[in-house]
């Protein structure tokens, strides 16, 4: 599978296009901005979107999700076909406040998609011959998930584990104590060589987390984004 980021909108958040180049097939992840240069970069690539996947609810990783899958979807080889977003139920109530949030931050007003396929924990998303692993990961929001791809040894991980950081634990429905029990009961025993996509940042490894990363030494609280 090509696991491809383009960083888009003003919170830099990565969105990522996860492709089966056999098939010519592709799931985003986090279209939270900038359809035009996804679709661009999709177009390039002669890939076809079979899903929009939403790590969690918040509006830097949603804000271009409708706008994204009605686009990918007039694209598409069959019009009338629609392109699903998935979130899982427990952002639902985050993903409804976007119009408020898009406000508060003072950005053009956006609506959310409606939810499609709820994500659960285990279920999985296939793209033709390759799978891709949902694992249920809360505590920066209720709903948040990661993206396990065990073919490539690939961890997207939204905003739950950055690179030298963790996601933020201090707004509204967040808690240090799951996303850490998350992190550690969830993602760190995938391996220590598992390449981590993270939804801002650049690319680390569980490995490199675990012995590195100062939100997982009991010693500080807070996080990022
Ligand atoms: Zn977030
Ligand atoms: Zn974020």
């Amino acid at each position: 599978m090509r696991i491809e980021s383009l960083t888009v909108g003003p919170f830099a958040v990565n969105a990522y296009i996860l492709a089966n180049e056999s098939t010519s097939e592709a799931i985003v992840v986090d279209p939270g901005a900038d359809t035009e240069r996804l679709l661009a970069r999709l177009d390039a690539l002669g890939l076809r979107v079979r899903s929009v996947v939403a790590t969690h609810g918040h509006l830097a990783h949603v804000g271009g999700a409708r706008d994204f899958v009605e686009a990918a979807a007039r694209r598409s080889d069959a019009p009338s076909t629609p392109v699903p977003f998935c979130l899982h139920a427990d952002d639902a109530a985050i993903l409804a406040s976007l119009p408020e949030r898009a406000l508060l931050f003072g950005l053009p007003p956006a609506s959310p998609p409606g939810i499609d396929v709820e994500l659960s924990d285990s279920a999985t998303l296939e793209l033709g011959d390759e799978t891709v692993t949902i694992l249920h990961t809360p505590g920066h929001s209720p709903g948040s998930v990661c993206l396990w791809i065990e073919s490539e040894r690939a961890l997207l991980t939204g905003d739950v584990l950055f690179s030298g950081s963790v996601g933020r634990s201090d707004i509204e429905g967040s808690s240090a104590t799951r996303l850490v029990g998350s992190i550690r009961e969830r993602l760190f025993p995938l391996g220590d060589d598992v390449t981590v996509f993270p939804g801002h940042g650049s690319k680390t490894t569980l490995g490199n987390e675990r012995e590195t990363n100062p939100f997982l030494s009991g010693q500080l609280l807070g996080g990022d984004a």
